[in-house]
């Protein structure tokens, strides 16, 4: 008989674990959101998490090409715009890392990883509260119900893991370690502005634009094959009352668009989400943290596997399938 894994949490790490370990182990996922994907997420089609991957992030570029999928590159033609109080200018941005995004948005890539699972069970909005090592292997426990397995595999982000009951404790250092480590992109808000098209490269503009005058701090191109659309992340001193009109005010002002161009504005407030962010992670980063956590002093059942815990390219989804890897070789 296949030896059993429960894996917690449906983020692009979890669910990368059981496409790599269900032919060997019977899988369940337990989720506590009602959806898979984690910080993976889109609305009606756009990311309103990730977009980009980067040609050095070489798992996550075979993974999407494994799966079916293509990749576009970043539209970066043009003028990008710097709105200053004393109005917008327009610049050259020196060249950075180029960026591709994934047809149809990442959130498609989570429903193909997720449809394309075959034995692996898939349990929704079932939070998961404690985990203890028994004498036949471990016991995982929700609100709902309580589930035995021989392994357990953690995908949250650590300063979630820290919330967890375990039996044993997680030794003090391992603890303070995790409760130190910043969700990458916990402190965010991401806005996408659907327009009629996509007038600013009529104008020979990119759509980057950065701004200290509104509620969206930098502006990205986020369109698709057949849709028009802006990104924002929205600056941390944004006023979220009469936050749609807001933005539409300062789009107008930055790029002259009238606000009819409009379709729609989504945001997803990353810190406000609970099973991604808890209060620590409010601050903003000033850069891209160090990543990376040594768990292997505390238990060979019960592993963790979120991006946070990869020592290289944490943070990134390419992260997290470097350290999933990992801890499918330390599995076997
Ligand atoms: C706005 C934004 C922009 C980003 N941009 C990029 C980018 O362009 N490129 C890039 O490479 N990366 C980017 N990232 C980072 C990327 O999203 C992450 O690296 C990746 O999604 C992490 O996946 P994960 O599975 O490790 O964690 P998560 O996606 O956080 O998954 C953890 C899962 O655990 C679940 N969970 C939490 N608590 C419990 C519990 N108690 N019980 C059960 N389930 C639980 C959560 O609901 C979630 O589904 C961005 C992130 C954000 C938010």
């Amino acid at each position: 008989m296949k030896k059993k894994i429960i894996i917690i949490g449906a983020g692009i790490s979890g669910l990368y674990l059981a496409y790599m370990l269900e032919d060997k182990f019977d899988i369940t996922i337990i989720e506590a959101r009602s959806r898979v994907g984690g910080r993976v997420y889109a609305i009606d089609g756009h990311d309103m998490g990730p977009s980009w991957v980067w040609p050095h992030h070489k798992n996550i570029l075979s993974l999407i090409d494994e799966l079916g999928l293509e990749i576009f590159p970043q539209y970066t033609q043009g003028y990008a715009l710097y709105d200053t109080r004393d109005g917008v200018e327009h610049f050259t941005p020196p060249p950075s890392m180029p960026s591709s995004r994934v047809n149809g948005s990442l959130g498609s890539f989570i429903e193909v990883i997720h449809k394309s699972l075959k034995s692996t069970k898939v349990l929704l909005s079932q939070e998961v509260q404690s985990v203890e090592e028994i004498d036949e292997g471990l016991s995982v426990t929700t609100r709902l119900d309580t589930f035995k397995s021989d392994f357990a595999i953690f995908t949250l982000p650590p300063r979630l893991v820290t919330k967890i009951d375990f039996t044993p404790k997680l030794p003090e250092s391992l603890q303070q370690k995790m409760s130190s480590i910043q969700t990458w992109m916990g402190h965010s808000a991401k806005c996408v502005i659907e327009f009629k098209d996509a007038f600013w490269r009529e104008k020979g503009l990119s759509g980057f634009a950065y701004s200290n005058n509104g509620p969206l701090g930098e502006i990205h191109d986020a369109s698709t094959a057949d849709r028009a659309a802006l990104f924002g992340f929205v600056n941390s001193n944004a006023q979220m009352d009469h936050f749609d009109d807001n933005v539409k005010e300062q789009l107008s002002r930055v790029f002259q668009v009238d606000s009819s161009q409009i379709i729609s504005i989504h945001l997803v407030d990353w810190k406000e989400e609970k099973y991604t962010a808890s209060y620590e992670d409010r601050k903003a980063l000033s850069q891209h943290p160090f990543y990376g956590i040594d768990t292997s002093q505390y238990s060979d059942k019960i592993l963790f596997s979120s991006t946070e815990f990869s020592f290289r390219e944490g943070g990134y989804l390419e992260g997290a399938l470097i350290r999933a890897k990992d801890i499918c070789k330390q599995i076997g």
